[in-house]
């Protein structure tokens, strides 16, 4: 039963990134009596924010719900100062990437912006607020920020530290927001704390089920976020493992997947193998998990966990193996189709994305690409390929990627001429191409590798593709 809230809370939100953005604009149209501001330094953003039409991300149903609610409620500023100075509730969004240098470099957390909206909050607000950790950080954050605002004795009574993890998938962030499987609030357990949480629960309590809004200590609710992201990526590792067991005995990843997902213990969802998982969150907050366990001297607890990445590495690195064998040992040259390169579908969010280790691979080889995506804007298709993948060790020389690599909006465009092509995110258009017109438009053999198990592979084969996929021999 859904409850009236007590207050029009004036709330406002440090990031307007995936996370700010979309949560917001949520808030903003279910609790149409709250002020709702996100701030954001990146005055380029901002700007975009203001602009349906040119959003800083892609989310299906963000830009109808930006037009619904921007200037009604819902404004972006870069202005931080004045929004927190005015907010009652502050979130805290802002990236906590994985630290690339220094001190736990490849593994810990990057508190950097985090420690520095914290501190900007101390030196401006004067009026209580309560702090909503939104962010995914490392367990016992918030003694951290709680330290940074007791350095001002005036503002120490002021704040109220909660943490609020964000459990949204990217691609389904709205409808994820609308209808949460359940609204995390860890907070303090003294009566300030309780009321802190209260106040929030009342927020959501607008459009979420109150059964679903659940409670815990603090550093519960900022380990259960690490671990909700260590099983979740888990899964995609074990699948994964299994699908390489799977080309080695002839017994078919999908299949396998099917029963032991009828299993109710086991369940069905998020055992299709792929390529690799991608993200921005994923590999970072079991890093980060790793850290932890290891900083704490843990070493068994981090090992295990650890083998998650090792699983996902192995996973991108043997798929680009089995192209280079499979196309004679040698693709110097020869031109490359890369369909994909978002992390998934239906987002243009490329972090960490598995296409991006393969075409580095390819490139070193000296394959020519043609890459399309439907989402994937120009400018950081080329930022992600001069920075390469995360945990690849760095070239000596650089590449030559603007001689060897064309980006292309057709992908018809994309496949012609070439010997392979290499699926490596799940978009759906790619179901629907005309694959006998493109396979008389490529080089012989034509392969196909597949590497999200998505097309129809007996189809193809019939049309005289060489197919492979993951987790199943190739058909012969
Ligand atoms: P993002 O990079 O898209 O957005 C972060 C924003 O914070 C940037 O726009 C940046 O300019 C801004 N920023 C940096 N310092 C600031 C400051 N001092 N004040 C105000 N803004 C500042 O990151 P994201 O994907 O939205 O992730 C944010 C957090 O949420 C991370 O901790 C992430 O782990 C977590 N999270 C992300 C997802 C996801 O799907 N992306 C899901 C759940 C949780």
């Amino acid at each position: 039963k859904m409850t009236t809230p007590s207050r029009a809370e004036k709330i406002c939100c440090l990031g307007a990134g995936y996370v700010g953005g979309p949560t917001m604009c949520v808030i903003a149209k279910k609790c149409p009596e709250c002020k709702v501001t996100v701030a954001d330094p990146f005055a380029d953003k901002i700007a975009q924010w203001h602009d349906p039409d040119h959003l800083p991300i892609f989310e299906p149903g963000l830009a109808e719900l930006v037009r619904e609610t921007i200037g009604k409620n819902l404004f972006f500023t870069t202005d931080l100062e004045a929004a927190i100075q005015e907010a009652d509730i502050i979130f805290v969004a802002v990236g906590t990437p994985t630290k690339t240098v220094g001190i736990g470099s490849g593994h810990a957390a990057n508190l950097c912006y985090l420690e520095s909206a914290a501190r900007m909050i101390a030196r401006v607000a004067t009026t209580p607020k309560i702090i909503v950790e939104k962010s995914t950080v490392p367990v016992r954050n918030a003694e951290t920020l709680m330290r940074i605002f007791t350095t001002n004795p005036e503002s120490a009574r002021l704040f109220q530290v909660v943490n609020n993890p964000e459990f949204l998938a990217e691609g389904t962030a709205i409808p994820d927001l609308l209808r949460p499987d359940r609204v995390l609030i860890g907070g303090q357990t003294t009566p300030a704390g309780h009321e802190a949480v209260r106040r929030l629960a009342d927020v959501y309590a607008h459009w979420v089920p109150r059964e679903r809004i659940i409670t815990t200590n603090l550093w519960s609710s900022e380990c259960s976020k690490l671990v909700a992201n260590a099983f979740l990526a888990q899964r995609i590792s074990s699948i994964n493992s299994i699908s390489e067991l799977c080309e080695a005995t002839g017994a078919d990843v999908d299949e396998v997947a099917r029963a032991i997902g009828m299993d109710s213990r086991i369940g069905a969802k998020f055992l299709k193998t792929s390529v690799g998982f991608g993200g921005s969150c994923f590999q970072k907050d079991i890093l980060n998990l790793v850290y932890l366990a290891s900083s704490l001297g843990l070493q068994q607890v981090a090992d295990y966990w650890e083998q998650v990445i090792t699983i996902n590495q192995h996973q991108k690195a043997r798929f680009t193996e089995r192209i280079v064998h499979s196309m004679f040992h040698t693709i110097a040259g020869k031109k490359i189709a890369i369909l994909g390169f978002a992390f998934k579908k239906d987002t243009g969010d490329t972090r960490e994305t598995p296409a991006l280790d393969i075409m580095y691979k390819l490139l070193e080889e000296g394959a020519n690409m043609a890459v399309y995506d439907p989402k994937v804007p120009d400018e950081l298709l080329w930022d992600d390929l001069t920075h390469g993948p995360s945990l690849a060790p760095k070239n000596a020389r650089p590449l030559p990627l603007r001689e060897r690599i064309t980006h292309v909006t057709d992908p018809y465009q994309a496949m012609e001429g070439a010997h392979a092509i290499i699926i490596c995110t799940e978009w759906d258009e790619f179901k629907t191409y005309d694959y006998q017109r493109i396979y008389n438009g490529m080089v012989k053999p034509a392969f196909i590798f597949d590497g999200r198990n998505l097309l129809d592979h007996q189809r193809l084969f019939d049309m005289g593709f060489e197919v492979h996929s993951l987790g199943r021999r190739p058909l012969t």
